[in-house]
């Protein structure tokens, strides 16, 4: 999620690892540390809050005796910012520290076993069960120990690990979380990323999955999962640190949306277990809770209101509670009907959404059980509910969000499948199949961003001068067009609207002219003919129609100008894959018009006001 620095060579270590973690700081974190070894010892200091606290602690690094070390700023996904759950980490025998960067989804199982053996733990971090594994399976192979740890370990990890015995070498392992070597003739390095160590060397090695590397000061050794050595060729890095800090990308808004498969991994995947049924930690709602509720209400703002718009089409078909999808801002004001029979889901990606806590207070007051969703650990809404479900979806810089919605809308069919088991709506079996579509779900954005990347970039040079723009749909397709709508204008200043399909001509149909863009999203398929007539509606009155549907419905080609074919989805996921084209619409648009995407003019990225 945040940040790694390793170093081994000639210089002094601990400034290096403070200059590296300093070049990560754009990115958010919430404490930072580094583990070095120091006289045969290993020696760790750690902060929560900013890097300067870590700084000044060891005199900017002059303070620590050592030419090895790892260094780490942490994202909290398991345990709140504080000393404790800090990184690096130290096993109970002080042999090894480790850092780490993801989440280990198996690491309740691993603690039990661990504690069942005696070990005891410091931290609520997941990441904590690393260096006890390595210290237990250690009999004097350093890489043998590696391997076996990482064998057991599932889920994502980019890891540094030092070990007592070593003091002219460290390891690093990559396993879907960012990774590189960086090399030099003053010593190596590994990062998290790029500008962590773009000022000491431009020549690095690019890690492939599961791969293991020995570093020294003049030898760097990759192997497989296996222990296989592997062959690198170094590249040279030409990026400069801007560039490299979005990944060779132009804007963060881009980056964010090419790593939302990932995110999308990193948020379903630890939910459902090996049997494939839903583990929601920090949800603690029982049958009888639920069974108990007359009305659900999703309170939220902006894209995260989005996001309940298409929970209500979901939680209701699942569970058939009715639920009231409601602005945070307008919530407090209209005195709600709210009791102990209410369950209210929050969502915000910061957690400190001004209008979207007061609202939290607001329910709470009156009785409401509050489940919040949201990607901040520790954050202010998070501390206020009474269940909480975290988003994984890592740092988002760009103001604009992408894959924070993704996963908050990830969360929206975890619950209702949740409520929907709780309550045995639906055969254990059908909840089995649904979750199993679910998991192919980060894959599925994969493949939309690749097949429909080219051809949004085509349209969006060919539109990029329009002043006004329709998105239309039916069902799910209008809750997505909503979102569709708020990333064009948000992003590119081009006036746009979003219609339920069947609304338009109650009014709005007004406003299509010759050359008016329309984009219709038609993947929902009970109402596709419908949306069809509505197509039919504006494009006989003039205007430019983009069509948004899956692969089977080659018909909307004679109603449209282009058509953008998503692979074929259970419904209930479309959504989620229905997004990402007209994120990128929204964005590429915006690119083409010279616009700031990752700071849109008037716009904050956590809106702390009311
Ligand atoms: N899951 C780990 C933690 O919560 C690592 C977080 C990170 O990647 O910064 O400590």
């Amino acid at each position: 999620m945040c940040g790694i620095v390793g170093y081994v060579g000639k210089e002094q270590v601990a400034p290096i690892l403070l200059d590296g973690l300093s070049r990560l700081e754009y990115r958010g974190y919430d404490s930072a540390g580094i583990a070095c070894m120091e006289n045969g010892t290993i020696r760790v200091n750690k902060a929560k809050g900013r890097l300067q606290v870590l700084s000044d602690m060891i005199d900017g690094g002059n303070a620590v005796a050592s030419t090895l070390g790892i260094g780490h700023t942490r994202w909290a996904t398991h345990g709140k910012p504080s000393d404790e759950n800090s990184h690096p980490h130290m096993s109970q025998k002080g042999k090894f520290a480790i850092v780490h960067n993801g989440i280990i989804e198996n690491y309740s199982e691993i603690k039990a076993s661990l504690i069942a053996d005696g070990v005891q733990f410091a931290s609520e971090t997941d990441s904590e069960v690393i260096c006890n594994l390595l210290e237990k399976f250690y009999e004097g192979d350093l890489l043998k120990a590696v391997k076996k740890t990482v064998d057991v370990l599932e889920g994502s990890y980019a890891l540094g690990i030092i070990c007592h015995e070593y003091e002219d070498r460290f390891i690093a392992v990559r396993h879907a979380s960012p990774l590189i070597v960086g090399l030099s003739d003053k010593g190596n390095f590994v990062a998290s990323d790029i500008p962590a160590i773009l000022s000491y060397t431009r020549k690095i090695y690019h890690l492939g999955e599961g791969e293991i590397v020995e570093l020294t000061g003049d030898k760097v050794r990759v192997f497989n999962s296996d222990l296989e050595p592997v062959i690198k060729q170094a590249e040279e890095i030409t990026w400069d640190v801007k560039s490299a800090e979005k990944d060779g990308y132009d804007y963060f808004m881009e980056k964010e949306i090419m790593e939302q498969p990932r995110a999308l991994h990193d948020t379903i995947s630890p939910r459902i277990d090996d049997h494939g049924e839903i583990v929601l930690d920090g949800v603690h709602l029982t049958r009888e809770d639920i069974e108990g509720y007359r009305r659900i209400y999703i309170t939220a703002c902006g894209s995260a209101y989005h996001v309940g718009m298409v929970g209500k089409y979901i939680i209701e078909k699942m569970t058939r509670i009715p639920v009231e999808v409601d602005l945070a801002s307008e919530f407090r004001y209209r005195d709600p009907i709210v009791d102990d029979k209410t369950l209210m889901i929050i969502i915000s990606q910061s957690g400190e959404t001004a209008d979207t806590l007061a609202a939290l207070r607001e329910g709470k007051k009156r009785g409401a059980r509050i489940l919040s969703i949201v990607n901040v650990v520790g954050s202010s809404i998070a501390n206020e509910s009474d269940d909480v479900l975290y988003t994984w979806a890592g740092p988002e810089i760009a103001v604009a969000t992408t894959k924070a919605y993704s996963t908050q809308l990830s969360m929206m069919y975890l619950i209702a499948l949740y409520m929907a088991d709780k309550l045995e709506l639906m055969a254990k079996e059908e909840i089995r199949t649904l979750l199993a579509s679910l998991i192919q779900v980060p894959e599925l954005v994969e493949q939309v961003i690749e097949t429909t990347r080219p051809q949004i970039m085509e349209l969006a040079k060919q539109y990029h001068g329009v002043e006004h723009a329709y998105y239309l749909g039916r069902n799910v397709d209008y809750a997505v067009a909503m979102e569709a709508s708020l990333k064009l204008k948000e992003v590119s200043y081009v006036h746009s609207e979003a219609y339920a399909a069947g609304e338009l001509k109650h009014g709005t149909i007004s406003l299509i002219e010759e050359g008016t863009l329309v984009v219709a999203l038609a993947g929902c398929h009970r109402v596709i003919e419908k949306t069809v007539s509505n197509i039919q509606e504006v494009k006989a009155r003039g205007a430019k129609v983009i069509v948004v549907t899956t692969e089977d419905n080659t018909g909307v080609e004679k109603v449209s100008d282009h058509v953008i074919y998503l692979p074929k989805v259970k419904e209930l996921f479309l959504p989620s894959v229905e997004v990402v084209p007209m994120q990128m619409l929204g964005f590429y648009l915006a690119k083409e018009r010279g616009c700031d995407v990752d700071k849109p003019r008037n716009l904050a990225k956590s809106v702390t006001v009311e």
